[in-house]
């Protein structure tokens, strides 16, 4: 035996002994009914053709491996950023469990989310009694301050009405008649998961604020952060940064505490989070930014038919989105940018002017969000880096359209072809025939990466394989200084690995 009791081998050496090859090789052939190696080669290196690419993105009944997720990820997300709040998925206990793993295996924390847990019956019948059962145990076992329920598809397909649910289970007393239950239709069959964000929010801002008036403006500036998975770090250096400037803000959906909890002895299932008053309170602001411009259309029309002003940002990473954020905030409150946040954007210019002759004309594919892809492609135009391919599967026609005037702005930007809608099967076909150097996204393009010997630089949500990404800041100018370190370090990494293999500039200096 290759392992026993005394000698527990862990699984990756464990598969390389000859007893498990074998049992591998045995399996292939008298259960799997494969083709040979030889066939499986060929056609293998067929989909890498511009033959086959055409076929593939001529594909309209087939998503392959779409670079999204579903709305009530989403809706949770934005939930999770409200002390004290429990998320609830009205529908399948196995779409809830998706969900909490998805988030645990990015974060690396327990993600606390219910399920009501609708089967067959509940599907026949409706959810109704799921729904007073589920708010009532849910109220009574976690005791949370807010509950923030959103929909599943099995919910959606069958027309579940869940604010009159919501209301029947108060009527029947399941929680008390004032405990909040904002809730959002969330069909997974239409959107991802950054539409998903945004009905909560507005679900959320719409329990708050429903029937109050906006009577005393404040000098307060709102500001949303959109889905993101570097929450964390950015949220704690976007209030760094306001905290130096001196304005008076309130995070809606500040997840940088229940996604980064300290191991100290205590369970927290809640930490952190924007407080109810302060919900109530940011109607009367001055302002709303949204940091994520397509996380917030519909909050943002919300939130400007109550008087206030509202500016959406996409993602502020580099020099120049970072800028704009800043003049908007600086014209807004009327505050001066000071001295020292003037020199972390001249550390970053002057970061971005060491590192440029390693960088310019590099030629890099991107994948992502709508609002993450068109910040990396701004930033990668600053570097003098070359997009070649921009894709976002949750991307519309509007993302598109911004995104080749940006790379308008640019020459680095003239070859750069933007793929609007389509999966990671299609960028597979792309990068086989018209190839990039580095491919910057999620964890899911490691597969990438192995097929095409492209290095992959994981840059954006989920990142599931690589550990604590998510507790540093992407965003700002000092953000934007990781983000240069961490491309910077896969361009040398692969220089060093090609010239050692080669044998030709081995250097120890760069
Ligand atoms: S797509 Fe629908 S069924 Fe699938 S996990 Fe999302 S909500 Fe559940």
């Amino acid at each position: 035996m290759p392992q026993n009791a005394d000698l527990i081998k862990d699984h990756i050496p464990l598969f390389r002994e000859p007893e498990y090859k074998e049992m591998f090789a045995r399996k292939r052939e008298c259960f799997e009914n494969s083709h040979g190696e030889a066939k499986v080669a060929e056609v293998a290196e067929w989909t890498k053709s511009w033959d086959y690419r055409e076929k593939n993105l001529a594909r309209e009944a087939l998503v392959i491996n779409p670079n999204k997720a579903c709305q009530p990820l989403g809706a949770l997300f934005a939930a999770a950023g409200f002390d004290g709040t429990l998320g609830y998925v009205h529908g399948s206990q196995g779409c809830a469990a998706y969900f909490r793993s998805h988030l645990s295996r990015h974060f690396k924390e327990a993600s606390s989310v219910v399920s009501d847990s609708m089967t067959e019956d509940a599907a026949v019948f409706g959810g109704l009694n799921n729904m007073v059962d589920g708010l009532a145990n849910a109220y009574a076992l976690y005791k949370p301050k807010m509950i923030a329920v959103c929909t599943s598809c099995m919910a959606e397909v069958i027309g579940d009405d869940i604010s009159s649910f919501i209301g029947n289970a108060k009527t029947k007393e399941s929680i008390p008649a004032d405990f909040p239950v904002p809730f959002a239709h969330t069909p997974s069959f239409v959107g991802s998961h950054i539409v998903g964000y945004d009905n909560m929010m507005k679900g959320i801002l719409t329990t708050f604020w429903d029937g109050k008036v906006r009577d005393a403006a404040t000098d307060k500036i709102n500001i949303i952060p959109g889905f993101d998975g570097y929450s964390v770090g950015n949220i704690r250096e976007l209030k760094r940064i306001l905290g130096m400037i001196g304005v008076e803000y309130t995070v809606l959906s500040d997840t940088s505490d229940v996604y980064d909890t300290p191991t100290d002895g205590e369970f927290r299932m809640y930490d952190g989070g924007t407080t109810q008053d302060d919900t109530i309170a940011a109607l009367q602001a001055k302002a709303t930014l949204s940091l994520s411009e397509y996380c917030t259309p519909a909050t943002l029309k919300f939130i400007a038919e109550t008087g206030q002003e509202t500016a959406a940002f996409n993602y502020p990473m580099g020099v120049g989105a970072t800028d704009d954020f800043l003049v908007k905030l600086v014209a807004l409150t009327g505050k001066d940018i000071p001295e020292a946040l003037t020199k972390e954007r001249g550390r970053l210019v002057d970061a971005l002017a060491d590192s440029m002759t390693w960088l310019h004309g590099k030629k890099m594919a991107v994948y992502g969000d709508p609002d993450f892809t068109l910040s990396m492609v701004r930033f990668l135009l600053e570097m003098g880096v070359e997009p070649v391919h921009v894709l976002a599967t949750n991307g519309t026609k509007k993302w598109e359209k911004q995104v080749k005037a940006l790379l308008a702005t640019s020459p680095f930007g003239k070859d750069a072809q933007v793929w609007q809608g389509k999966d990671l099967w299609h960028l597979r076909s792309l990068l086989a025939t018209e190839p990039a150097d580095f491919l910057i996204g999620n964890s899911y393009g490691k597969y990438l990466e192995l097929d095409l010997g492209i290095p992959l630089i994981r840059l954006t949500f989920p990142i599931f394989d690589r550990h604590h990404h998510h507790r540093f800041p992407t965003m700002f100018y000092d953000g934007s200084l990781r983000v240069l370190t961490t491309i910077l370090d896969k361009v040398f990494d692969t220089l060093d690995r090609e010239s050692g293999e080669n044998g030709i500039s081995f250097d120890l200096t760069r």
